[in-house]
């Protein structure tokens, strides 16, 4: 299986995404390998390092060193894992380009997206989990330097959440819509719930 975890800034997908892994290997016995993107890979770390801490770009370069980070991470890590049977759980994938570039930066969502969908060659998640949160959860829980994208701006992220709650409305059997405002333990039980209920675990 292959499964996304998508949503805002401080939402909890990197905590529950290594939950989720904790359980998936334990009921399934199988190989889970944890990833993230951009920075999933050295090359990822390098591009993701220009894409937040570089100099500033205009939206067109942005989403376009996205797309290279996610071809090369799907191309060396995502695929060859689950070709040998692995379940991949990735912290963002391509809802976030069309999220942030598309719906934040204001690009086209169908180009943005026919770009993300060529660099993976099809590639898309088995099931994509949106951890959906408010400006003030999110501010709440951000907590260190903010990096470029994150001070973006209000306008800017209530875009971004907008763009995905229409792809989770538009495309109900891959996503997994969940409050991301409860606790961390109640926000895993949730997700367990509607994964079982949509795979074979
Ligand atoms: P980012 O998009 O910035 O990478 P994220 O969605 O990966 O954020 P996390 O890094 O998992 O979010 O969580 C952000 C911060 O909020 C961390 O300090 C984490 O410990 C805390 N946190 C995560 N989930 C919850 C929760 N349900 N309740 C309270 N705090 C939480
Ligand atoms: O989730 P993570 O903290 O790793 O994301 C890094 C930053 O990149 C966040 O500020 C997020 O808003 C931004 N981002 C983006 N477009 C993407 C993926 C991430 O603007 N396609
Ligand atoms: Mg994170």
């Amino acid at each position: 299986y292959f499964v996304s975890f998508e949503g805002g800034d401080g939402g909890g997908k990197t905590t529950q995404a290594r939950l989720l892994a904790e359980w998936i290997g334990e009921v399934t016995g199988r190989e889970v390998v944890v990833t993230r993107e951009p920075g999933g890979t050295p090359l990822g770390a390098e591009l993701r390092r220009a894409v937040l801490h570089g100099d500033d770009m205009d939206p067109r370069t942005e989403a376009l060193l996205y797309a290279a980070d996610r071809a090369h991470h799907v191309a060396s890590l995502v695929r060859p894992a689950l070709e040998r049977g692995a379940v991949v759980i990735t912290d963002r994938y391509i809802d976030s380009s069309v999220a942030y570039q598309a719906g934040g930066r204001e690009l086209g969502e169908d180009e943005v997206e026919s770009i993300s969908r060529w660099a993976v060659e099809g590639l898309m998640p088995d099931v994509t989990v949106l951890l959906d949160v408010d400006s003030a959860t999110s501010a709440a829980r951000l907590t260190g330097e903010p990096d470029r994208l994150e001070r973006a701006g209000e306008d800017f992220h209530r875009r971004t959440r907008e763009a995905y709650l229409r792809r989770a409305a538009a495309e109900p059997g891959r996503w997994v819509v969940i409050d991301a405002a409860g606790t961390v333990e109640d926000v895993q039980a949730q997700i367990r719930v509607d994964l079982a209920a949509r795979l074979d675990l």
